[in-house]
């Protein structure tokens, strides 16, 4: 009996083990890390499009507004207008174009270093992220080896228990699993020095005088806490 619970405790202790590894956290860490630098990515791949688009929408602009200049400087050189005021609205138009495509020019400029801004940020976040992700694979592949491991031991004490359990009455096996879960985890414990134990609490004299008046085949249960008594060679009686 006190060997199926030394057996039943190293499984529930590999069960703690494996739920409290300290990959678990790090693995938590990591993939919340993760999911916010996705989102910086994301941001970043967003403004890189947008500004690439409005990139191309300045270049075109710019592009229009000098055909337009190359088309008025042609008909004046090819002296088609004679109109002294026709061409000096020609030359009018033309300083205003200039000055509109020195204005779009600048727009333009400001354009690039915003996409090239957003583009060397998008670089920074997407190996962050690389670099995040590596980490979550390497933890996870750490904490998977961990439980394998747990797993392994687990199986082989679970198979000891069964060989242990088989020697066992059915019916106290019953009991022993009836108490053990309703008391945290421990069914049976030793009586040692007029002590159960489990509730480690002594047993007055009255209690401990029944109990010994049991015959050796009779299951003593502790009377304080239930759990199932185990007669030792240090019992104290
Ligand atoms: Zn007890």
């Amino acid at each position: 009996m006190l060997d199926l619970q030394a057996q039943d405790s190293t499984l529930a202790r590999l069960i703690h083990r494996k739920n409290s590894l300290p990959e678990n956290t790090v693995i938590a860490d990591l993939t919340s890390k993760a999911a916010e630098i996705n989102n910086q990515r994301v941001e970043a791949d967003t403004a890189v499009s947008d500004l690439t688009r409005e990139q191309k929408k300045a270049d075109g602009e710019v592009e229009q507004v000098r055909a337009r200049r190359v088309r008025d400087e042609e008909r004046m050189n090819s002296g088609q207008i004679s109109n002294a005021k026709d061409l000096s609205n020609m030359q009018h138009e033309i300083v205003a174009l200039n000055r509109r495509i020195a204005t779009l020019e600048d727009e333009e400029l400001e354009v690039m270093e915003a996409l090239e801004e957003a583009q060397s940020k998008l670089t920074a976040v997407t190996a962050e992220l690389a670099e995040i992700n590596t980490a979550l694979e390497e933890a996870t592949a750490a904490r998977d080896a961990k439980v394998r491991a747990i797993d392994e031991e687990a199986r082989g004490v679970l198979a000891e228990r069964e060989m242990i359990a088989q020697k066992v009455p059915d019916e106290l096996t019953v009991l022993y699993d009836k108490i053990r879960k309703q008391s945290g985890g421990m069914g049976a414990a030793a009586l040692r020095a007029r002590r159960c134990e489990g509730c480690r609490l002594e047993i007055n004299g009255a209690d401990l005088r029944e109990l010994v008046a049991l015959p050796d085949d009779e299951v003593l249960r502790c009377p304080e806490c239930s759990r199932i008594l185990v007669r030792t060679l240090e019992s104290g009686v």
